[in-house]
């Protein structure tokens, strides 16, 4: 069942990648993207298979993971043997309010940053997603590997997210599918499933410049994101925005000329003040 089960996720990762391609890629990918997907599908068992392609006719997430015994997608509590039958992974369990494939894993990486104070004021704008001690305005990193891997650190350092070397990992499998670089030395590379809180970034700044992915393409300014199951959608629409700020040369300009965290929070704060609200 356990390979059934990392067969979906798979097929999952595949799905959800071919959607940003779609949203903020060239198209370029879109061919092999989708042939990888028939060959999985059609390796389904027929019953699973159908199943499947009733789910993701409705929503492109059909996996689910399990956190703290409730569906992470809808959010739904599941019954206690249910739970046990997650964990057991002896027979594919569906959740009962959303009907996704649930499954559980272990050793992902978690957020665990401070929850807010019923009396604080809500947050606004990039704050809702990142902090001034989550930047970094020179990389250390020569290349995108090492990139995540100081981002991912800091973010497991100033206590955001648990299992740095998790996230590093799970970072690194989705690029192996599809390099996250865009144009203008842009990249995204992030992790889904990081459950127990909100969407978080870091940002990490090379001024020179690093070879990202495979094809040496050169990045300057590197978002590492964590997302929540239950935001993968709106995952999609922060990489719009950041993309479409970010296409403006004087945006980008700023980012690279700050000096240290204050300044780098403080041009990301302003070149995003009216894309995110
Ligand atoms: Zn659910």
């Amino acid at each position: 069942m356990q390979s059934l089960i990392n067969h979906l996720n798979q097929l999952q990762d595949l799905v959800l990648t071919r959607d940003e391609h779609r949203q903020t890629g060239d198209g370029s990918h879109l061919d092999s993207l989708n042939d990888s997907i028939d060959e999985l599908v059609e390796k389904l068992p027929p019953d699973v298979r159908s199943h499947w392609q009733l789910l993701s006719k409705r929503d492109h997430v059909v996996m689910s993971p399990m956190y703290n015994g409730s569906c992470s997608v809808c959010g739904m509590r599941l019954p206690i043997a249910q739970v046990q039958a997650v964990r057991m992974c002896k027979t594919l369990q569906n959740c009962p309010s959303c009907t996704r494939i649930l499954f559980e894993e272990n050793d992902a990486p978690q957020w665990i940053g401070e929850r807010p104070s019923r009396n604080a004021p809500r947050k606004s704008g990039v704050s809702r997603f990142s902090a001034p001690s989550l930047m970094i305005p020179a990389l250390k990193a020569t290349n995108g590997a090492e990139a995540i891997t100081e981002l991912a650190q800091l973010m497991e350092e100033m206590k955001f997210i648990s299992r740095s070397d998790r996230l590093i990992q799970n970072a690194l499998e989705r690029e192996a599918i599809l390099s996250t670089a865009m144009e203008n030395g842009i990249a995204f590379p992030h992790v889904r499933g990081v459950e127990g809180g909100g969407l978080t970034f870091a940002l990490g700044i090379s001024k020179e410049g690093i070879p990202f992915d495979e094809d040496g393409t050169i990045v300057n300014i590197i978002f590492l994101i964590t997302i929540p199951s239950a935001v993968s959608a709106f995952y999609l629409r922060l990489m719009s925005m950041l993309t479409e700020t970010f296409i403006k040369e004087q945006h980008r300009q700023a980012l690279l000329a700050s000096e240290n965290q204050d300044q780098l929070w403080k041009a990301l704060t302003k070149a995003t003040r009216y894309c995110i609200k």
